[in-house]
């Protein structure tokens, strides 16, 4: 099995909330199930890969 388990940071970048997920990794795309902020932005977001 290929797949990685990933902390993941993900900042929106219209209200500046951020949101610590456990993700898993897949080929190179990080899958974490997020889908969009409080503000309702499902866009525009700056996405971190801790290990
Ligand atoms: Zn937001």
């Amino acid at each position: 099995m290929s797949n990685t388990r990933v902390k993941v940071t993900i900042r929106c970048n219209r209200c500046g909330e951020k949101f610590t997920l456990r993700g898993r990794k897949e080929r190179g795309r990080v899958d974490t199930g997020f889908k969009q902020c409080l503000c309702n932005n499902a866009a525009d977001f700056e996405i971190e890969e801790e290990s």
